[in-house]
């Protein structure tokens, strides 16, 4: 492997890399660096749709797709090819998101039922407002009424059939007109997912064009259905989330205690988690074995999820979780969905850690399965402690957890931001607004996604998040991105004096928020939508949300789940930068619908750049091009940094 320095932008990363190895463990970047990536498959150009195929499309060497006509056996062409991988990327991304929301909605109906003990109503003013979303009538029913008709109305809108999804409406209004005018308003969101797999069936849809379109209609289905009924539903259920202090990275693991991680992206279980691990029995059955106490800390997203809702710390994001195992310290790693590696079971013979599967429809081979159902969960998450417990006097191997552990804030709902800005009395995106229009913030940027070990672990996020907020860009984020600058000491209100512009830095000193803002988990980036059209809806920067000086970004995406959010982020009018690879270079003409046809459309596009501080210009460029528009690029004095006054600032 290549120097452990080299692998990761985080101490804690490197130092166990280097204890992974003297242990003889195989973790996802040894693995990177002796399975190379399939030329073809990583430029979108292999279509294995049929059993004609697999056909490669490939160009003769430079020639592109304009020049040259290229076909699979059925005559597919090279454009068609990359519209469909593209296309059925997102079905993918969508339907992870979407199966997540499901769940939400069906435990919030166990739960208004009655039938799913130690859930309830934790935010019933959310709960009122979707209801009004839904058309529910309120009246003076009981909570559990209205809850039990929200989750069937939320259910319902993933095997609708016709209209339009219900959420659509709290988009800017101009925006929805764009969505109708081009016919890609979602019906239903299962409908959507499976019209993508039907489209790009063999001998269906051969037009990149119409493929983009419905590309479009199921990424939306997603960021304005699946993944908003889920965050909304899970604040419903576990209360909307407030700015609260964590600590991340691995050093939150404690030697002396049973650590139980949870990892996934489903805190319906790792709530119950929660409460098992402070439960008198659980903790007596820990000291009885040694143990000073149970120590929960959190994965991914589940880890996101659980942090802004109850404070438990986060011990890395997906790259990291490998890693977790080579502590020697982990006693349980409970999974549930996504992001989760087949690896952990192979890593954990090597240590006494237990890995615990919980949802049927992901399972791993050498993992132990104890299922989980909301109308047990109580039950469940008590044996899985239990597990861990019983695990603890069994540790095997030496012990090493780093001494890395940052303080952040985490927490911060589209509502939360409003009461920040705007106080109590008075909620409001209004000071935000006029920050924007005076200048002090350049633009706003939405900087999500996950950990490629094809880069340097961590360091791209943490470079583009330090140039945009040296630039008076303030970051939204979510996922292991949000995870990794955290590690980075970014999500501080301290790091507004020490890291962003002058302008950021004065807005976040006097309503002392961070000059990057953690907004949850991958799921959660529908709160970003909602950032953004409350800003249109409180005026003055125009009246749609392609107006905005804002774009979004994932540099080191890895998920078919990160495609579906671009897309509908580009859908909603955010001008996206990804990073790493793209996934359609195959087809320059494809691509070009992505990186330029789409403007004319949605008034938003692609945009691919590796370089992590070329990729924040392009965004600094875009948002520098809207202010234009609005004509409040007179209020700012426009300053690019270059590499000599970067490191004058980090000097200070
Ligand atoms: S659908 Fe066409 S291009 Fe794809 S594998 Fe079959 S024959 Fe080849
Ligand atoms: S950001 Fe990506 S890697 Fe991280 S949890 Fe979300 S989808 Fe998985």
């Amino acid at each position: 492997m290549a120097d452990h320095l080299d692998r990761s932008a985080c101490p804690a990363t490197v130092q166990l890399l280097g204890k992974a190895q003297q242990d003889g463990v195989s973790t996802a970047f040894l693995r990177a660096d002796h399975v190379k990536p399939c030329p073809i498959g990583a430029e979108g150009s292999c279509c294995r749709n049929c059993a004609m195929g697999p056909c490669r499309v490939l160009l003769p060497r430079g020639k592109s797709d304009l020049e040259v006509e290229v076909t699979g056996v059925c005559g597919a062409t090279t454009d068609t090819i990359s519209a469909r991988n593209f296309l059925r990327m997102i079905a993918a991304g969508a339907a992870a998101h979407s199966d997540h929301g499901r769940a939400v909605a069906e435990t919030l109906i166990a739960a208004a039922k009655g039938e799913a003990p130690g859930y309830t109503i934790k935010d019933e003013y959310k709960l009122l407002k979707l209801a009004l979303d839904f058309g529910i009538e309120v009246g003076d029913r009981p909570i559990e009424e209205i809850a039990l008709d929200v989750g069937k109305a939320a259910l319902a809108q993933f095997s609708q059939q016709e209209g339009e999804l219900a959420f659509i409406k709290k988009a800017p209004l101009k925006r929805q007109e764009i969505w109708r005018k081009l016919g890609i308003v979602p019906r239903g969101i299962d409908r959507e997912i499976v019209e993508a797999l039907h489209r790009t069936h063999m001998g269906v849809d051969q037009d990149a064009e119409t493929l983009l379109l419905h590309g479009m209609r199921a990424a939306l289905a997603d960021g304005w259905g699946g993944s908003m009924i889920g965050t909304e539903l899970q604040d419903v259920l576990f209360g909307t989330p407030q700015p609260i202090l964590g600590q991340v990275n691995l050093g939150v693991l404690k030697p002396d205690h049973v650590n139980v991680i949870v990892h996934g992206h489903e805190p319906l279980l790792s709530e119950m988690i929660v409460v098992a691990a402070e439960d008198p029995e659980m903790l007596a059955l820990a000291r009885a074995k040694g143990a000073e106490g149970i120590n929960v800390a959190g994965i991914c997203c589940t880890a996101n999820e659980i942090l802004m809702r109850h404070g438990v710390p986060i011990a890395g994001n997906f790259l990291q979780q490998e890693l977790a195992i080579v502590t020697g310290v982990v006693d349980a790693m409970v999974v549930d969905v996504q992001c989760i590696m087949q690896s952990l079971p192979k890593v954990a013979q090597c240590y006494h850690t237990r890995i615990i599967t919980t949802s049927n429809r992901a399972h791993i081979p050498g993992a132990t399965h104890i299922e989980f159902h909301e109308h047990d969960a109580v039950n469940a998450a008590k044996a899985i402690v239990r597990a861990a417990i019983e695990a603890f006097p069994h540790r095997t191997g030496r012990v090493e957890v780093p001494p890395h552990r940052v303080d952040f804030v985490a927490g911060f709902s589209h509502e939360t931001i409003d009461y920040l800005l705007g106080g109590v009395f008075r909620a409001s995106y209004r000071p935000l607004n006029d920050n924007i229009i005076n200048g002090r913030i350049r633009g706003v940027a939405g900087v999500v996604g996950c950990n490629n070990p094809r880069v340097k672990h961590d360091s791209v996020h943490v470079e583009m998040v330090k140039e945009l907020i040296k630039n008076d860009v303030l970051v939204l984020q979510t996922g292991c991105s949000a995870i990794a600058c955290a590690k980075a000491g970014l999500l501080t209100p301290e790091a507004a004096a020490r890291y962003a512009g002058g302008g950021l830095a004065e807005v976040c000193e006097a309503v002392g928020l961070p000059p990057v803002i953690h907004m949850g988990a991958c799921v959660d980036n529908s709160r970003i939508l909602m950032a953004a059209t409350a800003m249109v809806k409180e005026g003055g920067l125009g009246d749609d949300i392609s107006d905005l000086p804002a774009a979004g970004a994932a540099p080191e995406w890895m998920s078919e789940k990160a495609i579906a959010i671009g897309q509908y982020f580009v859908a909603s009018g955010v001008f996206t930068v990804f990073g790493v690879t793209w996934p359609t270079t195959g087809s320059e003409k494809f691509t070009r619908m992505l990186f330029e046809g789409l403007e004319e459309k949605v008034k938003a596009r692609w945009a691919y750049e590796p370089d992590p501080i070329k990729a924040a210009r392009l965004m600094i460029e875009h948002i520098d091009a809207k202010r234009k528009a609005l004509g409040i690029d007179k209020a700012r004095e426009r300053v690019l940094y270059d590499m000599a006054m970067r490191r004058g600032l980090e000097a200070l």
